[in-house]
């Protein structure tokens, strides 16, 4: 018999995503699972008539690399509607395989062995591994429970001559903060004078409440010459499994990018573009997503209202943070998996979103849920 090949991990740290963890656990004890972040109502009927008529009419094959046109194009109208900002959809926006390529072909474009990324944490789980990968090295800041809030002037102290980019993400997974534009301007001093690149992870950008806006980078000049902002159309349409996302940035930046994207995955998935393209065209299929969302996070505030559970506030996303500090001392971690087998809603630890694995008692549950399925998950959280 042969033996082995014998290799170096380039990821020697990383495990199973605490997301597929926490799934499997829900699966194998049928709990409810407010682990992952997807909806389990379904995406627009609309929509997937429109992407099963474009694969019925031949709309089959390799879509152009940088994406499909009409789909840029309306992209392009919707941030200068949003953001008012102009935007050249040839240049400047590429279709991607969700958020998570974007994010990780933008990182290995850019980062060369031994340049430092600064990453906020807690942060969403793709984005160390993918700096490690291309011999980055990442920086953590680590925001603070109970408030999420950055402190930019100790932010600023860990920049260095060595920093290529820093990731920013807005409204923010998983503590529900959202930047303010106070913040934006404090990055744009910070980044005035430096050679770093901004990577603004903006996926959440429809699920921001109590009539706040979005801090988008597409707004302020300064930072838009020197970032590259990523979206998820599974986030905004309900949708997470079809995989589709764009990246938007000034063409500089955008070239580079897009001679990894080319070898990276070189086209996305040829109909679900070309019925995004006809979607857009109507903006209330996501104006709407804001009150949508808010009236899904206040019913599962009121059906948790009667619990140990304490909330943090959540001023986007679709996440709710709770701490569990009055119910029990054990690790995150435990207590997510004994609150799924024993109690049957699963939840995320937050302690997965921290490279220290910091543990604040907190756990994070999605509430884009139908609401039968948030009361039945805040009748067993009231048990606790
Ligand atoms: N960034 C953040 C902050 C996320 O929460 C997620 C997914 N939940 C992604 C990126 C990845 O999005 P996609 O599914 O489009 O890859
Ligand atoms: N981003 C999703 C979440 O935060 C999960 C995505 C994944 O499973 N990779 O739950």
């Amino acid at each position: 018999m042969s033996s082995n090949i014998i290799f170096n991990s380039k990821l020697p740290n990383t495990g199973t995503s605490i997301f597929t963890i926490m799934s499997g656990l829900a699966n194998e004890h049928k709990a409810i699972n407010l682990s992952q972040g997807f909806p389990n109502f379904e995406t627009s009927k609309r929509l997937m008539d429109l992407v099963s008529e474009n694969m019925l009419k031949g709309n089959n094959q390799y879509a152009a690399m940088q994406g499909n046109l009409d789909l840029r194009n309306q992209i392009a109208k919707k941030i200068q509607s949003l953001y008012q900002k102009d935007i050249d959809p040839n240049t400047e926006i590429t279709i991607t395989a969700g958020a998570t390529q974007a994010l990780f072909t933008a990182i290995n474009a850019f980062v060369e062995k031994g340049d430092e990324v600064i990453v906020i944490e807690p942060a969403y789980d793709s984005y160390i591994p993918s700096i490690e990968l291309c011999g980055g090295i990442p920086v953590v800041y680590e925001l603070e429970y109970p408030n999420y809030s950055i402190d930019w002037d100790k932010l600023a102290s860990l920049f260095t001559e060595k920093t290529k980019m820093i990731l920013i993400n807005t409204p923010n997974n998983p503590a529900g903060k959202a930047l303010k534009a106070s913040d934006l301007s404090s990055l744009e001093t910070i980044l005035e004078n430096r050679n770093t690149i901004l990577l603004s992870d903006e996926v959440y950008e429809h699920l921001i409440f109590d009539g706040k806006i979005h801090e988008s980078v597409l707004k302020y000049p300064n930072l838009y010459n020197k970032s590259l902002a990523v979206y998820s159309f599974g986030k905004t349409f309900h949708n997470t499994g079809w995989k589709i996302g764009y990246v938007v940035g000034p063409d500089y930046l955008m070239k580079e990018f897009r001679k990894v994207h080319q070898f990276n995955v070189f086209s996305v998935n040829t109909p679900i573009q070309a019925a995004l393209a006809t979607f857009l065209e109507d903006p209330n299929e996501y104006l709407g997503l804001p009150n949508f969302y808010q009236a899904k996070r206040d019913y599962f505030l009121a059906l948790t209202h009667a619990s140990k559970l304490e909330p943090i506030h959540c001023e986007g996303t679709y996440f709710q943070l709770f701490s569990y500090k009055n119910v029990s001392t054990k690790s995150d971690l435990d207590f997510a998996k004994q609150l799924t087998i024993e109690n049957g809603v699963a939840s995320i630890p937050i302690s997965a979103f921290y490279s220290s694995k910091r543990d604040d008692k907190v756990l994070r549950f999605c509430f884009a849920k139908t609401d039968e399925t948030l009361e039945k998950a805040g009748a067993l959280i009231c048990k606790l």
